[in-house]
């Protein structure tokens, strides 16, 4: 075990770790993930899956290309398969408010070369026949959108990584962050025996997600995301009909099938924002899903439910990550609300192109700490969940 390194990030979700491959990829090899608990505890591991180019401010749209062309060549580059199936998004707007966002997004998403259309409720029906569209007033509609099996990414990345090199410490939490002369000395701590050391990084990156609050703390940053509880469950599984994601704007309600044919779908609940992370599934969640989703699919009534779980959206004001390098040598990679696992693969690149002294990607001066103290707010970004 390596008890100094250039690299620590602390963190072993999806952003962590491809960060690390990349990293390594970049001939930075001297460098440890920390991982509180198993590979996947956190959001990571609890996602829908589901990969969009579809937003509505530009950088997301340009980072989302670039990041789903990276996942197309995941397979050949990392040597597993995450199942990409690009079967489309398909975005479905309640009222003539929402058609306008929608065509103000389309436009935008058409400039960055997206291939996204309009369609009307019949359009949508034709790819989805199973829809109820009774209220729908139009859609949005990106064949090369899709979803991906979550969990092969985490394997490949830590995997790839650890062969050039990583350490990847599972079970160990870091508790305590000192600055010393010549970067930062980490406290750890195995969760299942409480065995202590210590390991010196010069550089840190907290890849913390919804937990990255508490991980800033240790070096009396304040950070301005918060988690949001948010639930999804799986069906028994269907002979596969559905190819696209659909989602709803008004309610933000999604559904997709999975590889094996389950449903799998989820939506937002209210709930208490007292800054921990809560995963406990509720009824409320169950009744308010059964409701939207039976109105929009009348044939999903008769599904059984086989699942149900919950994970944390790390929520920040304007909607965009915490990019960049707040203290020397300490660097935040965070708050990707609910989309951070299709955005890791591009993030990581840049990131470790950065971090391995090749160049500085503009986002990494925009998406900031500071913006929240000066008010110089990115645009917010509307297509969230
Ligand atoms: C139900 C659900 C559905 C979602 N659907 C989608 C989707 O369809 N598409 C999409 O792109 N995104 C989706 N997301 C969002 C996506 O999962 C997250 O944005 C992404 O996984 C965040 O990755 P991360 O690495 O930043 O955080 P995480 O995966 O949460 O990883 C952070 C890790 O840090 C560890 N940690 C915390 N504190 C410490 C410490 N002190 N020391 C060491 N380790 C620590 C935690 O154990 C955790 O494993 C969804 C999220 C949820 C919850």
């Amino acid at each position: 075990m390596k008890s100094e390194c250039d690299i620590a990030i602390i963190g072993g979700g999806i952003m962590g770790l491809s960060m690390a491959y990349q990293l390594s990829r970049a001939g930075v090899t001297n460098v440890v993930v920390l991982e509180r608990g198993y590979m996947a505890e956190g959001a990571s591991g609890r996602n829908g899956g589901g990969v969009r180019m579809q937003w509505s401010s530009e950088s997301n749209v340009l980072l989302m290309r670039e990041s789903i062309d990276l996942m197309r060549h995941f397979a050949q580059e990392i040597g597993v398969n995450v199942w990409l199936r690009q079967g489309g998004y398909l975005f479905l707007a309640r009222s003539e408010a929402e058609r306008e966002k929608m065509e103000t997004n389309v436009a935008l998403q058409n400039r960055c070369d997206v291939p996204t259309r309009m369609l009307s409720p019949e359009e949508a029906r034709a790819i989805v026949p199973e829809l109820d569209l009774s209220g729908i007033v139009c859609a949005s509609y990106n064949p090369k959108d899709g979803t991906v099996f979550p969990w092969p990414f985490l394997w490949g990345y830590a995997h790839q990584a650890m062969a050039r090199g990583v350490e990847v410490r599972l079970h160990t939490g870091v508790d305590a962050i000192e600055p010393s002369a010549d970067g930062y000395l980490l406290a750890t701590s195995k969760r299942e025996t409480g065995e202590r050391d210590t390991l010196r990084a010069k550089r840190v990156v907290n890849a913390a997600g919804s937990w990255s609050p508490e991980v800033a703390r240790l070096v009396g940053l304040e950070l301005p995301n918060r988690p949001h509880r948010h639930e999804i469950l799986s069906t028994e599984p269907l002979k596969p009909f559905l190819a696209p994601m659909v989602s709803l704007l008004s309610s933000g309600l999604y559904f997709s099938q999975s590889m094996r044919g389950e449903i799998v779908t989820g939506i937002s609940l209210e709930d208490h924002d007292d800054g921990s992370v809560k995963l406990g599934s509720r009824l409320g969640f169950l009744t308010k899903i059964a409701r939207e989703l039976t109105q929009l699919v009348p044939r999903f009534a008769e599904l059984e439910v086989l699942r149900q779980w919950a994970g944390p959206y790390d929520v920040t004001p304007d909607g965009q990550p915490i990019l960049g390098e707040p203290l020397p040598g300490f660097f935040l990679c965070c708050g990707f609300v609910g989309h951070g696992f299709m955005m890791a693969p591009v993030i990581g690149k840049r990131y470790a192109e950065w971090l391995s002294g090749k160049k500085k990607d503009p986002i990494f001066d925009r998406f900031t700490l500071d913006r929240f103290k000066s008010g110089k707010l990115e645009p917010e970004e509307m297509i969230l969940g």
